[in-house]
């Protein structure tokens, strides 16, 4: 049946592509070790070939097979899988992540998705599946089924609509690697509670090579100006907190982040339907979650994170 996981599951061994929903935003899903998948995932998002892709696994026993963790890496498996957490670790098996997904890379980022049916759809198939966000190069990631299919369904082989997405932005990336620990991406997972676990996160020097973290990135048509006290003639505002504003227009109208990350690139995406000259957001607390949607709407306004 279409959109049916065993659907999905024959069409990843297939080599096509398939929209799969997890708990951060919708994936472009292929089999990791099939270059030729891989590279339509390339072609489909537009995405440059220097940007590595993360492999999603079922458990933490098939991440150990690509994966070479050491003990702290282990311990954030152990605390935060299955979860919005991705870990870069040296590469055990260079061919179930095959050289593309890795962009060249000795290493591989790996997660295990917390969404039921992306780790059932991924355990049925037996395999890493590589699954970016579903959105074509630079633009806003979907956190609902329309909008993946909008962005990417044209590629597609199958799709599985699994709701709406309960995080809303991509996970936090972690990489584990020379002894050191270096926060590429922030995301749901946050700093503290990294450091809770596994001590302090290593800042200064160039930290690890982040290949594709663009500064432009996630960003709707309209211009984006962002730390936004009012809307100016023709802009949409969405406000952050009590007295934002209209409430459809709000990222939270109690100033919830996690609520305010769950609304984040839908929220973009719906004000960017009204052809607005530009899209001005409130300030947004740095704190815990507010440290990724500060570095997704930074990204979106042009500015480097
Ligand atoms: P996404 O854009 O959500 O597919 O996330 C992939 C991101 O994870 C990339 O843009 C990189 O920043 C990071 N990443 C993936 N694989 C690696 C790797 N082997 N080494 C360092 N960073 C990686
Ligand atoms: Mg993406």
């Amino acid at each position: 049946m279409r959109g049916s996981d065993p659907a999905a599951v024959a069409a990843l061994k297939a080599g096509g592509l398939v929209i799969l929903p997890t708990e951060t935003v919708y994936g472009l899903a292929a089999d990791a070790g099939n270059p030729r998948a891989v590279a339509a995932i390339f072609e489909a998002k537009g995405r440059p070939r220097f940007n590595p892709l993360i492999a999603h696994v079922a458990d933490a026993v098939e991440a150990g097979r690509i994966a070479v963790f050491d003990d702290r890496a282990r311990a954030l498996a152990a605390a935060f899988w299955p979860g919005p957490l991705t870990i870069v670790a040296p590469v055990r098996d260079r061919e179930r992540v095959c050289d593309l997904a890795r962009a060249g890379l000795d290493s591989v980022a790996v997660r295990v998705p917390g969404h039921d049916r992306a780790r059932a759809v991924i355990a049925a198939f037996g395999g890493p599946v590589v699954a970016p966000s579903a959105n074509r190069s630079g633009r806003p990631s979907p956190t609902t089924y329309a909008d993946a299919v909008e962005e990417t369904g044209f590629a597609t082989a199958e799709a599985v609509d699994g709701g709406d997405c309960i995080v809303g932005v991509e996970s936090t990336v972690v990489s584990m690697l020379d002894g050191r620990v270096t926060l590429l991406r922030p995301g749901a997972v946050t700093r503290a509670e990294i450091e809770a676990l596994i001590g302090p996160i290593d800042t200064g020097g160039d930290g690890h090579r982040s290949p594709g973290r663009l500064a432009l990135h996630y960003a709707p048509d309209a211009p984006v100006r962002i730390e936004a006290m009012q809307a100016r003639d023709g802009e949409i505002l969405l406000g952050f907190g009590p007295g934002s504003g209209e409430a459809r227009w709000s990222l939270s109208p109690s100033g919830d982040l996690r609520e305010a990350a769950a609304n984040l690139f839908r929220r973009l995406r719906e004000a960017d339907r009204e052809r607005p000259t530009g899209i001005a957001v409130a300030p947004v607390p740095d704190q815990g979650l507010g440290e990724a949607i500060n570095d997704r709407l930074r990204r979106a306004a042009g500015f480097v994170g």
